[in-house]
């Protein structure tokens, strides 16, 4: 079956888009066009030719599933096509609706004559992929609408709807109606007044006032880049459009192109885009299991987490009973999100009847039986197993049958948790991330009971609240903060060897990490850690070994909160100020530890640091406990503050190449004193690397 179906209505033939979901220009799709377009030459009773997409679609751009694959250069590549349509000697009318992105409008700009949807939305996202549009769009779409507004579309990647652009050589028509009639009588006037066909590629650009130009671009794409090189070159090409003729600036827009897919940032912002569609997939959960309704969710417990988890829901409209124990603790945790909301009131960024409906969609409780409809109840009480006990054993008598019973632990096993059930299939851990209404992750922990569709509603519910999630199995600190574990003892050690608080917070901040672990632990308070400790000493006493840490909590400092961690802040301030009674207390440990203290590199902080994520990062995968080591990757660009512009730690351990890191694990590993079951390269890491394989 052909993708671009061929139909000739009176005078006029119409090729249609037939690639769902969403139109993508893949290679059937592709030889579909190009053969409608050489029927029309020769088919004398054809003026004029539509090509039209679906009402979701003209074409949302190339199609993703070509991605990496040698289909997406196969020809007709997408410049043939647009070279096919343009050089079409009967008028060829583009017809949009829906979304027209990327490859797609770059094909609409190839059409002689555009009519679209006032809803379409038109844009060239290419730059959100470190690329930039690479098929003509930078040397027509100025052509079209001026250098600016092309410039900023470019630049920001932002889609604008069609009826923007009404009045402009972009769209020779705006229609709210229905859009294949539209286009039909459109191309049928333009072939009865023989209109000369409009090749944008014959449009004369004004070379810009230099200076200027300069200034307002520079001004535009500093602001847009963010140390990413992409929003630079989409500037240069645009440019090219303003002083070459077309065909030379055609030249240099492919150049660039192929200058950006070579770059790591490029290469990281593809990856993070493929890693977001595979990790809702989970691998023995069908597509199309079904789904459990939830039109009613409670929380347990409302502290820090409870009442972050609680705007997730509200903020997209679902209703929420949240319960405590006592009616000061209900009181603060309800004050508490009202007064984010009236935050984000004075911000502008909240209408006041907003505010008031999502407070109305709140209701605040000391009752269990408040929850016997609800189709979702999480739990975000103390971290402590007997707590937990108690409220799952009163959610198992309380909830109705199929309700999913979820808990936000950070560490406890969640099978333990289900048992505490007489339905473990309907357990599910939802672990939220600090702030909970902000940050964008969630962990969806599976256990050894937790049913297939759960799983799936689970997944689904994330994409309603807006959440990039990535399912964990069961294990101590699932997929992040069990490798933020081993991140924090490898920074650790380095203050035990030599290094300094600052000198490690700047290095990996160098690296780009939003804070380095010290910085990040004052913010996220040091006693959390330090009780994770103790309960695993007591759990594990062979594996427990002092560390630096402990003595700082033990002087009582625990991070922001208490004015002094690793760090001396001032009241009310949150710079981190350099502490003389903490290198006090260091040295002191040194001293005790028998340790001469050496001098440390930045770039051996980043190796430690980095690779501590990663060695663990390949356990955490062949333990079955991450489906994909984009999924780690994820995570900590979502919920760690990694750089995006490095993809995450086990891209970026791909990019060093797996036999370095595995020969830099081996050495760090055999030096005195240093962890040899920790620093060993992991199995998975070790055969990849022998194999010249990567994770990804
Ligand atoms: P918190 O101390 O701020 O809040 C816990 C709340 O639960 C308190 O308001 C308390 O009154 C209430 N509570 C305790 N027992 C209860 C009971 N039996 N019934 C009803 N309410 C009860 O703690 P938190 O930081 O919000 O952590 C809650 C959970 O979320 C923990 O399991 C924690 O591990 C997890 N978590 C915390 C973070 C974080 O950064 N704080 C991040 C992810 C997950």
């Amino acid at each position: 079956m052909s993708s671009a179906p061929y139909q000739v209505h009176g005078s006029v033939a119409v090729i249609t888009l037939d690639n769902p979901p969403v139109n993508g220009l893949g290679l059937a799709l592709r030889r579909g066009i190009v053969a409608g377009i050489d029927k029309a030459e020769s088919d004398a009773q054809v003026k004029a030719v539509v090509i039209i997409g679906s009402d979701r679609a003209f074409s949302g751009g190339a199609d993703v599933r070509e991605f990496g694959t040698p289909l997406a250069g196969r020809e007709p590549t997408l410049l043939s096509v647009i070279a096919a349509v343009e050089r079409c000697s009967k008028p060829v009318v583009a017809a949009i609706s829906g979304v027209c992105l990327g490859g797609g409008l770059e094909l609409a700009l190839g059409c002689h004559f555009r009519i679209a949807r006032a809803d379409a939305q038109l844009g060239l996202p290419e730059v959100k992929l470190g690329l930039l549009p690479g098929a003509g769009g930078t040397q027509r779409l100025p052509r079209a609408i001026g250098v600016e507004a092309a410039l900023n579309m470019i630049v920001s990647g932002a889609s604008v709807p069609a009826k923007s652009f009404a009045g402009t050589p972009l769209l020779d028509e705006v229609t709210d109606g229905e859009l294949l009639p539209a286009a039909l009588a459109l191309a049928e006037k333009i072939a009865a007044e023989a209109r000369p066909l409009k090749r944008l590629r014959d449009v004369k650009l004004k070379a810009l006032d230099s200076e200027a130009f300069l200034q307002f671009a520079r001004n535009m794409v500093g602001g847009a880049s963010k140390g990413f090189p992409a929003p630079m070159k989409c500037l240069e090409a645009v440019a090219a459009a303003t002083t070459k003729p077309f065909d030379e600036g055609m030249k240099v827009e492919r150049e660039l192109f192929i200058a950006l897919m070579q770059t790591p940032e490029s290469r990281a912002l593809r990856h993070v885009f493929a890693a977001e569609r595979a990790a809702s997939k989970i691998p023995d959960v069908p597509a199309d299991t079904p789904v459990r309704t939830i039109k009613k969710v409670g929380v347990i417990g409302a502290g820090t987490m409870g009442g972050g988890i609680a705007m997730n829901f509200l903020n997209a409209g679902i209703p929420v009973v949240i319960l405590e124990m006592k009616p000061e603790a209900l009181e603060r945790g309800v004050a508490t999100i009202r007064k984010n909301y009236e935050n984000s009131l004075k911000k502008g960024k909240l209408t006041q009847d907003k505010l008031d409906a999502r407070m109305g969609l709140l209701t605040p409780t000391l009752q269990y039986g408040d929850l016997k409809d609800v189709d979702l109840v999480i739990e975000a009480v103390y971290e402590e197993i007997g707590v937990k006990e108690q409220v799952f054993k009163t959610l198992d008598e309380v909830c109705k049958s199929g309700a999913i019973l979820a808990s936000n632990t950070s560490t406890l096993d969640l099978n333990k948790i289900a048992s505490f059930t007489k339905r473990p299939q309907d357990v599910v851990g939802l672990h939220f991330f600090s702030p909970a209404n902000v940050m964008r992750l969630l962990e969806v922990v599976r256990g050894a009971a937790t049913a297939k569709d759960v799983m799936a509603t689970s997944m689904q519910l994330a994409k309603t609240i807006k959440k990039v999630a990535v399912v964990s199995g069961v294990c101590d600190g699932f997929i992040g903060n069990r490798m933020i574990a081993r991140y924090g003892q490898a920074a650790n050690d380095l203050i035990t060897e030599g290094a300094s608080p600052q000198q490690v917070d700047r290095a990996l901040e160098q690296f780009g990490m939003a804070m380095g672990p010290f910085r990040m632990g004052d913010l996220a308070g040091l006693d959390i850690g330090w009780a994770i400790r103790k309960r695993r000493a007591q759990e594990n006493p062979a594996t427990a070994a002092p560390i630096v840490a402990d003595r700082i909590c033990e002087a009582g400092r625990f991070g922001q909160k208490t004015g002094a961690g690793w760090y001396r802040y001032e009241a009310g301030k949150r710079d981190a100020l350099v502490d003389p009674a903490v290198e006090q207390i260091i040295e002191q440990f040194r001293t005790d530890q028998g340790i001469t203290p050496r001098a440390i590199t930045a770039e051996e902080i980043v190796e430690r640091c980095i690779y501590a994520l990663v060695n663990e990062g390949a356990r955490i995968l062949q333990e079955g406990i991450a489906a994909r080591a984009s999924d780690i990757d994820l995570v900590y660009l979502n919920g760690y503050g990694f750089p995006l512009k490095r993809g995450g730690p086990m891209l970026y351990a791909d990019s060093v190449g797996l036999p370095n890191v595995a020969r830099a694990l081996t050495r760090i590993a055999a030096q005195p004193g240093a962890d040899a079951a920790f620093w060993t390269p992991a199995p998975l890491l070790a055969r990849l690397a022998d194999e010249g394989k990567s994770f990804n």
